[in-house]
């Protein structure tokens, strides 16, 4: 198991937004984490690299590492938990004044802290395996939506993260350019890279994905494999949803 995590809750003040979420991601998996706006899926995923911190929840790694939010954990239990994932963006959250190569390489020269040249040929690949080697000397500003999502995608990649969070990644792009993002995901996961993604994209989620969550709620309804969930789900709730989305 790559990552555990057990009875996650977090609130907003009184409104209690996540109430008791597990999740279980195997190495190499992907699950799909799919729901109604406002359901608390964002929030769930920034939970998993405490961009939110939660209010609880024990997190259990492959490696041994574990945190107890219930506990308070230290700053750099908090900056370890961060390294572990790699966070792609519904709005990309590229730095502006960067180019397309220096935005890849901030995290691991600036956080990590490694050396530049080294970092330098590592963003060069990644953004060659998005299909961005041409680009990467560009703004964000003179890329189209889709290409600075691949940017943000070799981005969250740079930190070589055990785990990709992925939240929407597609839903501020034009249609035409959602298929490009798309495939640059189904390579990552059939690469074998164990990822977490908040989808809207049902077609995407059941060819992907491994294992699909629904959550309504701040709870999960009811998960499984993606046929069974998303072809014949058994509760009132997912079936409602589906018929609305699909
Ligand atoms: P989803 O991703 O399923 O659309 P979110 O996780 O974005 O849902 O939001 C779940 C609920 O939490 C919503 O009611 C939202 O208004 C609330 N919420 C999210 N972030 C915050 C915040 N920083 N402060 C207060 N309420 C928040």
């Amino acid at each position: 198991m790559q990552i555990q995590v057990q009875n996650l809750h977090k609130s907003f003040g009184e409104l209690n937004v996540l109430r008791g979420i597990d999740l279980e991601v195997p190495k190499g998996n992907v699950v799909a984490i799919i729901g109604p706006s406002g359901s608390g899926k964002t929030t769930f995923l920034r939970c998993l690299n405490a961009l939110e911190m939660p209010n609880q929840g024990l997190f259990e790694f492959s490696d041994g590492f574990s945190l107890d939010f219930s506990k308070y954990p230290k700053k750099n239990e908090i900056l370890k938990l961060r390294r572990k994932s790699g966070m792609v963006f519904q709005s990309y959250n590229l730095f502006p004044h960067k180019t397309a190569l220096e935005n890849v390489m901030e995290g691991p020269v600036i956080v990590q802290k490694l050396n530049k040249e080294e970092v330098r040929a590592r963003a060069v690949s990644l953004l060659e395996k998005v299909g961005l080697g041409e680009k990467m000397d560009l703004y964000p500003h003179q890329l189209s939506g889709g290409q600075q999502q691949r940017v943000g995608i070799a981005r969250a990649l740079a930190i070589e993260p055990e785990l990709m969070l992925f939240d929407e990644p597609t839903s501020a792009l034009d249609p035409e350019l959602v298929g490009e993002v798309l495939s640059v995901m189904k390579e990552l996961a059939r690469e074998g890279q164990t990822m977490v993604v908040v989808t809207h994209e049902l077609k995407f989620a059941e060819d992907v994905a491994d294992h699909v969550m629904f959550i309504d709620g701040g709870v999960v309804v009811e998960q499984g494999p993606p046929k069974e969930i998303l072809k014949a789900p058994k509760e009132a709730r997912t079936k409602q949803f589906l018929d609305r989305v699909l």
